[in-house]
């Protein structure tokens, strides 16, 4: 039996089932809390998760993988208390975001991936809670500066454990390229990569670079059309590029996900629903995949993004 760590404990990667590859259950701003806790109110951030995890779950949902790194408020103790009341299946991770703290910009990234070792071996935050699944990020064309030192922490901690890597890239600035030519120079198999927020871009060309490397590519931004003032696509523009590489072939290497949250404290929770009404974990299984079959995709390989695909990048594990 391969089992892959979730937050309630191992998995048997059997039992993934439909999974989401990029959300996050709460996002919190680093260092507010603990300099003025009355701004977060704990029993409600609770009630609204453990309600919006419900939801997914009477979707179809079985598994969810939380992206939500230190640099990104992660509060291990708070998620394992949502998990345990919502019953959902969960998986967390290490590694970073792009607010890699100073402590390490003048460090080895070993003493980056030896943190993140203790998040895989041992548990994150003194709760016993196993990290699945490793995180790193850039934006720019080029990875650079204290960012490259968490692509290296990544790809070393990946490499001692087999524990996959999925990024945030911003597809405009093709960033995924360099982000495998770092992963690369540090010996990482990219099949072992997702390459996140690829479904942003209609840049063919690009994707399948990145596909001819090996890499999966996250399609893991429905129903966030726009953000900051910067427009990305719509769901049937989404829909249309992933129905175009299952077209060429590529429905081995895609997983679907929204990069959603079930509290962010970075906005009301009321101006979240009434900017993006669709950014939400329920979106893919209600209103994706009906739109998938309806642009020639078919049942098998919604399964293969869906289902295959993520048990195949939890399943290959052990240190090479
Ligand atoms: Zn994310």
């Amino acid at each position: 039996v391969s089992t892959v760590n979730g937050v309630a404990g191992p998995i048997d990667t059997a039992q993934l089932g439909f999974t989401l590859m990029h959300e996050h259950i709460v996002l919190q701003s680093v260092g507010l809390r603990s300099n003025w806790p009355e701004v977060f109110d704990r029993e409600f951030v609770v009630r609204r998760a453990v309600a919006k995890l419900g939801e997914a779950k009477a979707s179809g949902v079985d598994t969810i993988v939380d992206l939500t790194t230190a640099d990104n408020g992660r509060d291990m103790p708070l998620v394992a208390e949502i998990v345990r009341q919502a019953g959902t299946q969960v998986i967390a991770t290490t590694g970073f975001w792009m607010q890699v703290p100073r402590y390490f910009h003048l460090r080895s990234p070993d003493v980056m991936a030896d943190l993140f070792l203790r998040d895989i071996g041992e548990g994150i935050q003194g709760t016993g809670v196993k990290a699945g699944i490793i995180k790193a990020a850039s934006n720019d064309r080029e990875v650079a500066g204290p960012l490259e030192l968490s692509f290296r922490a990544a790809a070393r901690a990946h490499r001692r454990t087999g524990v996959p890597i999925s990024t945030h890239t911003d597809s405009l600035q093709q960033s995924g390229l360099d982000q495998q030519r770092v992963f690369a120079e540090e010996g990482v198999d990219l099949t072992r990569v997702v390459i996140g927020h690829s479904g942003d871009t209609q840049d063919l060309d690009y994707l399948e670079r990145l596909l001819d490397r090996g890499s999966y590519l996250g399609m893991d931004r429905f129903g966030l059309d726009h953000f900051g003032g910067q427009q990305f696509l719509t769901t049937p523009q989404r829909v249309a590029v992933i129905a175009e590489l299952c077209r060429r072939g590529y429905a081995d290497r895609m997983v679907l996900s929204h990069d959603a949250s079930s509290f962010a404290d970075h906005r009301e929770p009321e101006y979240q629903e009434q900017t993006w009404p669709d950014w939400r974990y329920t979106h893919i299984p209600r209103d994706v995949l009906p739109a998938l079959l309806a642009a020639g995709v078919s049942q098998a390989q919604i399964d293969r993004m869906t289902r295959h695909n993520p048990r195949a990048i939890f399943e290959r594990q052990g240190a090479y």
